[in-house]
């Protein structure tokens, strides 16, 4: 079996202490590639570091959007140039949130822009969060996308119905994490059944919210296995062909070499 996390942050002060172990505790656990995400100037550096080190390791690099504000002289440069590196599979992870309020609406969402004009520039797929902020997303996704279809995620999607035909509608493809495994999360299961085979993705977020029966532990790229189990059951196959899927449409979106 081959997984991989399309999502996770190892330059996290969660990981720095072992991150060669948890690294090792993913290979051995059938994670076959993982992408980690840079969400600042320094963030993305260190995540092209890793990514150089460790070949089964890819990046994605961007500016979160809480980060926006927070941005010195040179830093969104920085990041653009890391966009360039040969570690580097996808931008992001960009998009909107409410839920928060560290950088103003109007900031994120010009930033939002930055990341999906480069993304289709630079030919990489771009990653989306969002936070509370579904309806505002699929207005700038369609405002940007006009009548192309887009080559994206919507990382740790927990959406609506609603949400999800938007976005499928668009070309998007829907990555689930962690919560997807979480009892209370019945509708998000429901959600889950009905994205189309071919546009699955599978993810950690690690260190945050780690899925059952690991919750409320640090999370872990190895983990990603439970949430490949729901969502096969979910899908009414076996763990071994949804990694099978899952990583086949990684390798395709994000067009992997390995
Ligand atoms: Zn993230």
């Amino acid at each position: 079996m081959h997984l991989i996390d399309t999502h996770c942050h190892l330059d996290e002060e969660a990981f720095t202490t072992d991150m060669p172990d948890v690294i090792e505790r993913a290979v051995a656990g059938d994670v076959g590639t993982l992408f980690t995400i840079g969400i600042t100037a320094a963030s993305c550096e260190r995540a092209v570091e890793i990514a150089a080190e460790y070949e089964f390791v890819k990046a994605i690099v961007g500016v979160q959007p809480n980060y926006v504000s927070q941005l010195q002289d040179g830093d969104w440069e920085k990041i653009v140039a890391l966009m360039q590196h040969p570690e580097v599979v996808g931008i992001g992870e960009t998009g909107l949130d409410k839920y928060w309020d560290y950088a103003p609406l109007d900031l994120q969402r010009e930033y939002f822009d930055r990341h999906l004009v480069l993304s289709r520039e630079l030919d990489l797929p771009f990653v989306v969060h969002c936070r509370e902020a579904e309806q505002e997303i699929v207005e700038q996704l369609r405002a940007f996308a006009g009548a192309d279809q887009l080559r994206g995620v919507m990382h740790s999607f927990c959406g609506n119905e609603e949400t999800l035909q938007a976005c499928l509608d668009l070309g998007m493809h829907m990555s689930f994490s962690g919560m997807l495994t979480y009892k209370k999360n019945d509708d998000l299961r429901f959600v889950a059944k009905q994205v189309p085979l071919d546009r699955l993705l599978i993810e950690t977020d690690a260190p945050y919210l780690a899925p059952v029966p690991n919750r409320g532990k640090r999370n872990e790229p190895a983990f990603v296995r439970h949430t490949c189990a729901v969502l096969a059951e979910i899908h009414n196959m076996t763990t071994e062909e949804m990694a099978e899927i899952t990583t086949r449409n990684a390798r395709e979106l994000f067009r992997l070499e390995v």
